[in-house]
């Protein structure tokens, strides 16, 4: 029988009226014949509330702790969306990450998935059963503490299930019908991609449009999972994430995006010698802090600047750690700057068309928009702006490349 892995995220599962209307999805999809295993996160805001709980307490918490308290959201979805199946007459069971052998590494908080053995889903399926999964959470098998994936990260539970089982498609529904031009929250006259390659969806996603989380379409594109982004609300086709196909190509910006979780961090009058630029980074990756945009100034008597973004989420940590290396290597001050934006422009059709950063560039000086900081692929580039101006540069750079069509000249 076919596989299908079903995602409802927490506006979906918001309130008990909403898990049963769940429910009758799921269970719709059963009756229509296929094996069905379904991940839900938390419901609306309880993730947030979590957190708040454990950050008023220790503002630096400790992510083990974090992840013990923030795990517990998708339990109660779990159990509840069962009980509302088995009320309904369905053969239905939770399991929590632990359960299913969800095996992650250890970096708590923001944990990798490594494996899925899925004894008990393979059982619960062979019974006939419709299994509900707990989405963000996993295990680390070394001390067996319980980890999360990172915000967002139900998605990439459900996607790495569809891999690990096999399953024909995975299903995100959610509260928009599909993948945008831009947010539709943000940009009124967005429009939906009936597809998307996973190269684009990838860059969408790890710059700011959180519809998928990043990872979940890195598995999709490792093993080839279709994934399909629908309303949990409304019954209509959505967007296929899919391999890039010859149409694709033929559209230079697929898509405008932004990321408010953003910092910048920099270190004044830093030593310009060998090694320098490496004690830095080192020690922050040591401490499982991804770093993204790097400038170094040009050096004036042998002192430099160097600026960096960080993850908000990560900024206390990485700025009482630059204030230590920046003793030990002698530079002056750590200045933290959380008031900044990445918007970024998103397309495979970069790759083969000239002037596409240019015409970024100056439709933001148009709009008297300073450009901080600047980084591009093949097919994207991103700016660093003042975080006020976040949402006027999405929609005037959607205007101009989406609306206006690809004309780059
Ligand atoms: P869920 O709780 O279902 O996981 P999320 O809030 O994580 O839902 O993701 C859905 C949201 O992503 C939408 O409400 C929308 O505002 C936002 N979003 C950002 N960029 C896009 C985009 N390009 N297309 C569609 N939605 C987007
Ligand atoms: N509940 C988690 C979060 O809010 C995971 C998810 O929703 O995907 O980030
Ligand atoms: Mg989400």
């Amino acid at each position: 029988m076919s596989l299908v892995v079903m995602k409802f995220g927490g506006t979906s599962v918001g309130s008990i009226e909403k898990i049963k209307n769940v429910a009758k999805r799921v269970a719709k999809k059963k009756d229509e014949g296929y094996d069905v295993i379904v991940t839900v996160s938390a419901m609306a805001g309880e993730t947030d509330r979590l957190i708040n709980l454990i950050k008023e307490i220790e503002p630096k918490y400790d992510p083990r702790e974090y992840d013990m308290v923030v795990s517990t959201g998708e339990q109660v979805s779990i159990g509840l969306l069962a009980q509302a199946l088995k009320t309904m007459g369905y053969d239905a069971i939770s399991f929590t990450g632990f359960q299913i052998g969800m095996i992650t590494d250890g970096a708590h908080s923001k944990a990798r998935i490594k494996k899925i053995t899925g004894e008990r889903l393979r059982q619960a399926l062979k019974e006939g059963k419709i299994c509900v999964v707990a989405g963000f959470q996993g295990i680390f098998p070394e001390t067996g503490d319980i980890t999360t994936l990172g915000r967002g990260g139900s998605d990439t539970t459900a996607v790495a299930i569809a891999a690990a089982m096999k399953a024909n498609v995975c299903e995100i529904y959610t509260d928009v019908d599909g993948v945008y031009t831009a947010d539709p929250r943000i940009v009124k006259n967005a429009k939906k991609l009936d597809k998307i390659s996973y190269e684009e969806m990838l860059e969408l996603a790890s710059l700011g449009a959180k519809v998928l989380q990043s990872r979940s379409v890195e598995f999709g594109m490792k093993y080839g999972v279709d994934i399909m982004v629908l309303s949990s609300f409304e019954e209509k086709p959505g967007t296929l994430v899919t391999k890039e196909d010859k149409d694709m190509e033929k559209v230079i910006v697929s898509g405008v995006t932004c990321d408010k979780n953003q910092a910048k961090i920099t270190i004044t009058e830093v030593p310009d010698r060998p090694g320098i630029a490496a004690d830095i980074f080192e020690e922050l990756a040591n401490h499982n802090i991804n770093v993204d945009m790097i400038v170094q100034n040009v050096s004036t008597q042998g002192k430099t600047d160097i600026s960096f973004t960080v993850a908000q989420t990560d900024l206390l940590r990485a700025h009482e750690l630059c204030k230590k290396i920046s003793k030990k290597i002698e530079a002056s001050k750590v200045l933290a700057d959380e008031n900044i934006a990445k918007v970024s422009i998103v397309g495979v059709g970069m790759k083969s068309h000239a002037g596409v950063a240019a015409k970024m560039f100056k439709t933001l000086a148009e709009n008297n928009i300073n450009i901080q900081m600047i980084s591009t692929s093949e097919i994207k580039t991103s700016c660093v702006i003042d975080e006020k101006f976040t949402e006027l540069a999405v929609r005037v750079l959607h205007d101009k490349f989406v609306r206006e069509g690809d004309d780059v000249s």
